[in-house]
């Protein structure tokens, strides 16, 4: 009774609501409008080796800078992205920019670093989207290994017939495949043997406790442990601390991305933090 009460008129157009969904429509045409004004922009942000924290790679992290909102992170406007198709050409434009931007440092430093680049369930589905990778490497110039693509566990489970396919045509081309936010979704393992993928990607919530809950750690080691049983490779996400790189050292853990080592920058700053991390590396090795 409650139930049908809580859907009286009174309750379906509270002011709040109406506030809300107005916010809505507009950061929507003011997203549709993002791309041709030029106000995305892709962060960048360094994944290390733990063994010794030189620049293994980077993943590209998307903002949006409007006049109206200011800078906006990607979990406030994803989703409508999402929701609206607009994820179409602006994951097709971050795809693009991210091979770029990576065989850009490539040729600065002589060094085949890895950019990963996140994607959505939708443009994941979308039938243009191996063809639109392939493209994206061949107009960068970009051999396929260096591009890693990020998509979530949800995403594979939710849709299995059609994402193995295109998991395996993504494979043929030699792109690398990481799974992300490792560990938050369903835990349907079998999956990790049936796919291609490369990596794994331990969320930043294990990471953050690790040195504190003795579940967090044992769950770390055993993730671990269990991607190199099966030929994956490792990176832990959200490293704040020195703490948690010594743990991850020691468990072996293969890269590491966080704060600690740097935040997402823009491409100039990116650029500058790979000459210091590399010459600091050519110095200890001398
Ligand atoms: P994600 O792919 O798991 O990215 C990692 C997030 O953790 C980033 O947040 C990053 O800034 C943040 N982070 C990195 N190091 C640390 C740390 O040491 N501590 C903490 N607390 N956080 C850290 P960001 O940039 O806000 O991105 C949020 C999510 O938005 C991403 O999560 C990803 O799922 C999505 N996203 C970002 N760019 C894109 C994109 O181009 N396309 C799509 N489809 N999704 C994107
Ligand atoms: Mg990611
Ligand atoms: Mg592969
Ligand atoms: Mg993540």
């Amino acid at each position: 009774q409650a139930k049908s009460q809580g859907k009286s008129a009174y309750q379906r157009f509270r002011p709040e609501m109406k506030a809300i969904s107005y916010e809505r429509l507009q950061m929507e045409s003011n997203l549709r409008r993002a791309l041709e004004l030029d106000e995305l922009e892709l962060h960048y942000q360094p994944v290390v080796r733990t063994s010794d924290g030189l620049m293994a790679g980077a993943e590209a992290l998307l903002r949006w800078r409007n006049a109206e909102l200011g800078m906006v992170g990607p979990d406030r406007f994803i989703p409508l992205a999402e929701e609206t198709g607009l994820i179409i050409p602006i994951g097709a434009w971050v795809i693009r920019q991210a091979c770029l931007e990576a065989r850009r440092w490539q040729q600065l430093t002589g060094q085949p670093f890895f950019i990963a680049v996140n994607v959505s369930p939708r443009q994941f589905r979308d039938p243009g989207f191996v063809d639109l990778v392939n493209e994206a490497l061949q107009e960068a110039g970009l051999p396929a290994g260096q591009l890693e693509l990020e998509i979530t566990e949800r995403l594979i489970l939710d849709d299995s017939i059609e994402a193995s396919d295109t998991l395996s045509r993504l494979d043929e081309l030699g792109v690398r495949l990481s799974v992300d936010d490792f560990g938050t979704g369903y835990s349907a393992l079998s999956y990790l043997k049936s796919y291609p993928f490369d990596t794994l990607k331990i969320d930043k919530t294990f990471i953050g406790d690790v040195m504190i809950e003795e579940d967090d750690a044992a769950l770390v080691r055993a993730i671990i442990t269990m991607a190199h049983s099966l030929g994956l490779e490792v990176i832990a996400e959200g490293v704040e601390d020195e703490s948690q790189t010594h743990f991850l050292q020691d468990h072996g853990c293969d890269f590491s991305q966080g704060y600690f080592y740097c935040r997402p920058i823009v491409a100039d700053e990116f650029v500058e933090w790979i000459q210091t991390n590399t010459r600091a590396a050519g110095q200890s090795a001398t």
